[in-house]
């Protein structure tokens, strides 16, 4: 969701003739876009204005407005201790941006904007037309959430849940395919409860994907509870919606699961995913662990590996739990580091066996691949297959924007490797 907001960030400021570059030394104004998910999000910010402090050294210093989830969480404590920066905005006053620069330009004042006005800024940044050209796009439809998981921040930095009108995303997906997208990932704190005026992520994936040259939609990130019966047909109904879903469980332990507020359980989870697979057995999943919560003992962290084993995961994202200050769980009391950092070796251990005995099985198998980028110089093209796996090949011809069938002959835990098949159809294959 960075992504996507640094670049309405940048749309946003051409209307007040900044440009975007590449290069720090030339900097009028540095905007640090932080997110608030990792550890050690605050001292990062610290540590990166030390740099821009380095570069302008006896120069003129440059605007400096912190942005994003650090600003809305640690706004006034970020002006207080680090004089150098001049404003914190967060990520829902986002349109008061240009204001804020105009007004540091004259060196009037500091600046917090943290309120939540999100209808304000979405009324704002829709009159702005999105430039972002990139053949594999991002489009926030839904920002906010209402679950309150007892370790995450987002509730408290993004706000409540607030769904973008139909109208104009489908607006907003039509410049991102007019400016080249054959892929939109559709975003959200909780993708699918996503909800306009009655209509759901269903109605809107039908929706956009109308829009002819659009080859394929993602979305993410769901919760399962919001998982409705509509959104599990969508996958059979719709070809350009991918078979691919991120469905973070946290944990296998129902214990651990009510303790962090999850409000599913492993049983309503395990049923999710067979529905799913039932409807479309080729659809495949990733997902969030957070290894070590409080409370979590041998039994709740065996029953986590039970769970990643029965789902089969292709791909997974796992942390040692860290505390983020003003959430319930900041205050709950830890459990031994050690033991925490030994389950994760032993968790990732079991992941990455999944994951590489599923890429074996694609090896001498056909992937339909979407190129986005060359890469080096030896004409080499890298792009994803309908599971977000990397593919390079080599091509004399420009791929950049096809989608185009091709054969895995190789591949590690991070890339597979394959070559163009004479076949111009390619679509559906299982994997
Ligand atoms: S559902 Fe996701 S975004 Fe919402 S509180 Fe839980 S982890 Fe955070």
């Amino acid at each position: 969701m960075n992504e996507y907001d640094s670049n309405r960030i940048y749309d946003l400021v051409k209307k007040i003739n900044y440009k975007k570059t590449n290069n720090i030394h030339e900097a009028d104004c540095y905007v640090l876009n932080t997110c608030h998910i990792r550890e050690k999000a605050t001292d990062k910010v610290y540590h990166d204005i030390g740099r821009v402090k380095k570069v302008f050294k006896n120069k003129n210093k440059p605007i400096i407005i912190i942005t994003g989830c650090v600003a809305q969480a640690e706004g006034e404590v970020l002006l207080e201790k680090e004089k150098y920066i001049d404003a914190v905005i967060g990520p829902q006053s986002y349109q008061n941006l240009n204001e804020t620069i105009l007004k540091l330009e004259k060196r009037i004042i500091k600046v917090n904007s943290t309120n939540f006005d999100v209808i304000d800024k979405f009324d704002n940044l829709n009159s702005i037309k999105n430039s972002n050209n990139k053949i594999s796009s991002f489009l926030t439809i839904q920002e906010g959430c209402d679950k309150f998981c007892k370790f995450c921040v987002v509730p408290y930095t993004r706000g409540s849940e607030y769904s973008r009108s139909i109208k104009e995303l489908i607006r907003e997906s039509i410049d991102l395919v007019e400016n080249g997208a054959k892929e939109i990932t559709l975003l959200g704190q909780n993708v699918n409860a996503y909800n306009f005026g009655g209509k759901k992520l269903s109605h809107l994936i039908n929706e956009i994907s109308k829009i002819d040259k659009l080859e394929r939609i993602r979305y993410t990130t769901s919760h399962p509870i919001d998982f409705s019966e509509d959104l599990i047909h969508a996958h059979l109904e719709f070809d350009k919606l991918m078979p691919m879903i991120h469905l973070p469980v946290q944990s296998g332990s129902n214990k651990i699961l009510r303790s962090m507020n999850r409000k599913h359980t492993v049983e309503n989870y395990l049923d999710l995913i067979d529905k799913l697979k039932k409807n479309k057995p080729s659809i495949k999943f990733s997902s969030d662990f957070i290894i070590g919560f409080p409370g979590e003992n041998d039994i709740d962290f065996q029953e986590t590996l039970e769970l990643l084993k029965k789902v089969e995961f292709i791909n997974t994202f796992s942390f040692i739990f860290s505390p983020r200050p003003g959430t319930p769980a900041a205050s709950m009391k830890k459990i031994d580091l050690d033991i925490a950092k030994e389950r994760l070796i032993t968790f990732q251990t079991v992941a990455q066996d999944i994951k590489m005995n599923y890429r074996k099985n694609l090896f001498n198998k056909k992937s339909s691949v979407l190129f986005e980028n060359a890469i080096g110089k030896k004409m080499n093209y890298f792009g994803r297959d309908e599971y977000l796996n990397s593919v390079i090949v080599r091509s004399d011809e420009n791929l950049i924007g096809k989608t185009k069938e091709v054969k895995i002959i190789d591949g590690n835990q991070n890339t597979l490797f394959g070559e163009l098949t004479q076949n111009k159809i390619c679509k559906g294959f299982a994997a």
